[in-house]
């Protein structure tokens, strides 16, 4: 009969006329801890009681399906964009303790954001990086958060960002674990695909798709698989008939729902990835229209544009090589299998082009399983128009030479 009391204890305020009391006294006294946060905690423990952050998660190493997940706290990984998709990723990371978050973003907090999560009303104008930093480190004072509020496609911003994931020890010196691609242009993901090819950095890149129903991730490690160059963007088939989609005057749909399972593809994939567990995916897509989750590896094309890529899969190769065959059988072959179990099967004319390739695969032309498609023509045929479409949005201060130049420096590949 507690409401009874409160009600008691409400009326009898009201009779007095202090109301402000009312609403103090009418919650049970909140633990202080609860108002104040969570102090620090040095070591993760396993065990189960009610204030251990960490019972959960270390459950599943007791459970066996994760060796050593204290591991998680050694690991540094760097989220580009923290909108949609990327602070929801940030957040994940954040409550599995991992030890240190790089965040990149160069916008605001806005209140046409609402929609997704994370962001809340009264952050609106903050920065996303700082606003990002005060949440999140107010969930788990264990994480060392940085944040970096610039854009890493200008010249500037890009050796910025390389300086960052080095911490100034040059190129070959990368101080993450992962890079979490969590933009929303091309220009911004062709220059977190060079950074990491010229670090050897392994990447994971996501996105969703402008009509809100369907979105990716994929792995990118240099040499290894393709890079986000070797073959034209792959995104899900959304179902939708492009000649009916009411495009003009309307802006990029989003949805918490498609983001939301997004960021947990991605940090699922990223955890595994981290924690050496499960099967980390190479590609897999979200078609919300029809819940179709296709997978796929895609494989490195021998002739990439980028030059860097050319030389990360030679290699690539040759490791492979000095390491002997048994384990590639191994590795190769498992994941493919697999997929199977999705129905998807490489087939229909360009399949014989596939059949060169490793086990349907895509790369260098190879076909794609259905459900799947190039966001955009093969890079010959897209250069002219990719540089014309983006003359359009450059800022103020650039000029079109120097939008040029920027271009061709990042895909010179030096
Ligand atoms: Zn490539």
């Amino acid at each position: 009969m507690i409401n009874d009391r409160v009600q008691a204890t409400i009326r009898e305020l009201e009779e007095k006329g202090d109301l402000s009391a009312a609403s103090a006294a009418v919650p049970p006294e909140a633990p202080s801890a609860v108002r104040a946060g969570r102090e620090k905690v040095e070591k993760m423990s396993a065990e189960v009681v009610d204030d251990n952050p960490y019972s959960r998660l270390m459950a599943l190493q007791r459970m066996g399906i994760v060796e050593d997940y204290e591991k998680v706290r050694e690991k540094t990984v760097a989220v580009v964009g923290v909108g949609g998709v990327g602070s929801v990723a940030a957040e994940m990371l954040t409550r599995c303790g991992v030890g240190r978050l790089l965040l990149y973003d160069y916008d605001s907090v806005e209140l046409a954001n609402m929609n997704r999560l994370f962001f809340r009303p009264e952050q609106a104008g903050m920065t996303k990086v700082d606003a990002a930093k005060q949440t999140l480190e107010g969930i788990n004072p264990d994480v060392a958060i940085e944040g970096f509020g610039f854009s890493i496609t200008t010249m500037s911003g890009y050796e910025r960002f390389v300086q960052s994931i080095t911490g100034g020890d040059g190129p070959g010196g990368s101080r993450v674990d992962l890079i979490l691609s969590c933009v929303d242009n091309y220009e911004a993901r062709i220059s977190i695909n060079q950074a990491c090819l010229e670090l050897g950095q392994t990447w994971m890149e996501s996105g969703v798709s402008e009509d809100a129903v369907s979105g990716h991730i994929q792995v990118v490690e240099p040499g290894r698989t393709a890079c986000f160059e070797c073959v034209p963007p792959l995104v899900v088939a959304s179902g939708v008939d492009e000649k009916t989609l009411k495009r003009e005057g309307v802006c990029a749909a989003s949805l918490p729902t498609t983001m939301g399972m997004v960021a947990g593809m991605l940090v699922q994939n990223s955890l595994k990835y981290l924690l050496k567990f499960g099967r980390v995916t190479p590609y897999l897509g979200y078609s919300a229209l029809t819940d179709f989750f296709p997978t796929m590896e895609i494989l490195p094309n021998p002739g990439c544009s980028n030059s860097l890529c050319c030389k990360r899969q030679k290699e690539y190769q040759e490791r492979k090589a000095a390491e002997g065959p048994e384990e590639e059988v191994e590795e190769e072959e498992a994941p493919l299998h697999e997929e199977n179990e999705w129905g998807i099967s490489v087939g229909g004319e360009e399949g014989e082009e596939a059949a060169a390739g490793e086990g349907g695969g895509v790369g260098g032309g190879q076909a794609l399983p259905e459900g799947l498609q190039f966001a955009m023509p093969a890079r010959e045929e897209r250069d002219a128009a990719f540089l014309d479409e983006n003359a359009v949005e450059v800022g103020e201060n650039d000029s079109l030479d120097d939008l040029r130049a920027q271009l061709e420096g990042l895909n010179s590949g030096q």
